[in-house]
């Protein structure tokens, strides 16, 4: 059996990982045909220290359950002896986002309120949408559900310039991101439990991905082109039997075996992406190759679903962000930033200039951010959501504009004027322009994205974010890597099933986390750089927690002692109190002993001596409370009577006479 997968971004790769560790393929039975020079389709790492790097941002979480397992495997660039997924776990445990402004208005003040700007209102609608059905969400917009109270509050800011979500695009998309992120909800602001990859998403994800199955022997065929899938004449059937490949420019077939498979990636979040420079805009891309092979699919078979609903003309000014790079040899940008909002450098996460006409949302990186940067160079990333609109310095849409003018209109808004000359003069920003990259968000119908084996499939699955998997959100490379597996999972029914999707709204931990948001709102102090008193006051407040804590667990220990003690399970006094046991239930093992024998044996001396008895027995009352001589009240100290003694000595003491003294 040979394997043919279509795209080389990360589904692809994921794809060929999962062939091998779950189906058992060998690798050498692979191939992967990309369009591109290099793999990596959205995950891209381009440009140079010299010339300005060009690199998406980053936005993760831990339960990528799909993509770790697979990373858990595949062992770091970085550190070939630690895996990707522990690098990833690593790093953004010892060093999660802070970040102390993530909205900052036109006046340049950091907006953070109580529950991040929602009513009680808003409140109830979101609810009200997680809660609808999504087959009852087909085709529907977000902003049929919400009042304009609730896009202008810091929460929408902060969650579409994170995720990409317009009031005009899918409510039912939104839907799947409520209840996968319920609980980032009380970190829409710190971003703290947002994440990121250690390194440039190529150096972290695609590179070790590559190298992992070029040593397993996958053939990997970049710079070509799949133009076509021939399908066998079988009715009712879906057989792929032919792929037909461009490469430089030549055509050749490659015939396929009905008991081969065939995994497509069906279009791209990265499809029609222009780079430009510091001195030229990007250049307008409408070439849809990365489509063409699905719309052609899709006009011959009503099974491959509708790209019309995500491409072409009429969306990329719902779907479209211009995106900027910049590589800088001074630290005046980062320095600045750092005193703007108050976060250690690196740690920000993103900063959203809310009320700058593009939106524009920029972020530091942890340096070095490429694993081969050189010393003394640092990077940063932005993009405009409203990449369409006229800047307010730079009188010119987004997408028009050179590297050089996306960087003036930024720092402008960022009030950077004292450092504005050194900034632009140590500085390369490399625009890019991405008419899809939002596209996932369009409104939709169920039938719209095939599910990962079409009806009817039988060598052929559909890997990447365009087919249709039930509750997972479609921005994150855990979409395209869950669809690889699901795809493998149904065609050749080997290995396991892939993790169900996380779905905050059924984790206790989340929904508790979701609810503080509304019940304990967080302060409207602004955030930013912490004063002397700011850290005085935190100080103060950890003491009073601790001695809160403290306080508590006493109270709690006291309750847990007293119940029992007032329904009666326990005395103060400790007391043990046996019945005088029953004789007859002295088992007899026939020994040959009379009864007479037995109980002489059981009461003899074992030679230690340790009160003479007259003594003991005048010793007669040593218990106040009592009317018994010291003897016959030995159960007070826990000891077992003696059915067979009157003397009230309990078992293990007995009276025996001293030869000596004869006492
Ligand atoms: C700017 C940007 C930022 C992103 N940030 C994040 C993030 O932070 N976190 C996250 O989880 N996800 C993020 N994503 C999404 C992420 O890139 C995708 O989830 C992931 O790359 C999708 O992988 P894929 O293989 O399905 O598609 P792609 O990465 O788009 O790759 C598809 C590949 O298939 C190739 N191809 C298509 N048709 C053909 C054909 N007929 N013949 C040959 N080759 C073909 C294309 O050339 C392309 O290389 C981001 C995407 C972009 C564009």
């Amino acid at each position: 059996m040979k394997a043919h997968i279509v795209g080389g971004g990360f589904g692809g790769l994921a794809a060929a990982g999962y062939l091998i560790r779950n189906a058992g393929v060998s690798g050498e039975d692979i191939t992967i045909y990309e369009a591109d020079a290099r793999m990596g389709g959205g995950f891209f790492l381009g440009g140079d220290a010299q010339s300005g790097y060009n690199l998406p941002g980053s936005v993760f979480d831990s339960e990528f359950r799909c993509t770790f397992d697979l990373l858990s495997a595949i062992p770091s660039k970085s550190d070939p002896a630690v895996s990707v997924k522990d690098e990833f776990f690593d790093f953004n445990t010892r060093r999660p986002f802070d970040d102390r402004a993530r909205l900052i208005d036109g006046n340049g003040r950091i907006l953070h309120g109580p529950r991040f700007g929602l009513s009680w209102r808003d409140g109830f609608h979101l609810a009200r949408l997680a809660l609808t059905p999504e087959a009852r969400l087909e085709g529907r917009r977000i902003e049929e559900f919400f009042t304009p109270h609730f896009f202008a509050s810091e929460f929408w800011l902060a969650y579409s310039t994170v995720m990409g979500s317009l009031p005009q695009h899918s409510a039912a998309e939104l839907r799947r991101y409520l209840n996968r992120t319920l609980h980032m909800f009380p970190y829409i602001s710190d971003m703290a439990n947002i994440w990121r990859t250690r390194f440039d998403q190529y150096d972290t994800l695609i590179v070790p991905l590559v190298d992992w199955l070029l040593k397993r022997g996958v053939n990997m065929q970049n710079g070509t082109y799949v133009r076509d899938v021939g399908l066998a004449p079988i009715p009712d059937r879906i057989t792929v039997d032919r792929l037909d490949c461009e490469r430089n420019g030549a055509v050749t077939s490659v015939a396929v075996a009905p008991e081969d498979i065939v995994l497509l990636t069906f279009g791209s979040q990265a499809a029609d992406m222009s780079v430009g420079s510091m001195t030229a805009p990007p250049p307008p891309q409408r070439a849809g190759r990365s489509w063409a092979l699905w719309q052609r699919l899709a006009q011959a078979r009503k099974e491959f679903g509708n790209p019309a609903a995500f491409f072409g003309e009429a969306h990329i000014c719902d779907s479209h962000w211009v995106t900027f790079t910049v590589t800088t040899r001074g630290t005046e940008f980062l320095d600045e930033m750092a005193t703007l909002t108050g976060s250690e450098s690196g740690r920000g996460g993103l900063v959203s200039l809310i009320d700058s006409p593009w939106v524009l949302s920029l972020s530091v990186f942890h340096q070095p951010e490429i694993i081969d940067q050189p010393d003394g160079t640092y990077l940063w990333w932005g993009y405009g959501l409203f990449p369409e609109r006229k800047g307010k310095f730079v009188q010119k849409r987004m997408d028009e504009c050179t590297g050089a003018e996306i960087l003036e209109e930024a720092l402008r808004q960022l009030r950077f004027d004292n450092k504005f000359k050194a900034i632009m003069a140590s500085s390369i920003c490399i625009p890019c322009d991405m008419p899809y990259v939002n596209n996932i968000w369009m409104p939709r119908a169920h039938t719209d994205r095939p599910p990962p084996v079409p009806k009817g499939a039988t060598n052929l699955g559909l890997v990447g974010q365009y087919v249709e998997l039930s509750r997972d959100v479609a921005f994150t490379i855990e979409y395209s890597a869950r669809a690889a597996w699901e795809a493998i999972h149904v065609l050749l029914k080997r290995g396991p099933a892939p993790p169900p999707v996380y779905q905050a709204q059924y984790d206790p931990k989340a929904l508790f986390a979701a609810l503080k948001v509304f019940v304990c709102p967080r302060s409207a102090r602004p955030r930013g750089p912490a004063s002397e008193e700011d850290r005085a006051m935190k100080l103060v407040r950890i003491l009073s927690y601790g001695l809160a804590a403290f306080a508590g667990l006493y109270l709690l220990a006291a309750v847990v002692y007293a119940i029992p003690m007032i329904a009666g399970l326990i005395d103060d006094k400790m007391a043990v109190k046996f019945d005088r046991a029953d004789p007859s239930i002295v088992a007899d093992y026939r020994n040959g002993l009379t009864p007479g024998q037995r109980e002489t044996f059981y009461h003899l001396s074992q030679g230690s001596e340790i009160l003479p008895w007259p003594l003991l027995t005048a010793v007669d009352v040593a218990d106040p409370a009592s009317t018994k001589p010291f003897v016959e009240n030995l159960e007070r100290f826990g000891l077992m009577p003696d059915p067979a003694r009157n003397d009230g000595l309990p078992v293990g003491l007995t009276v025996s006479s001293n030869p000596f003294t004869s006492a």
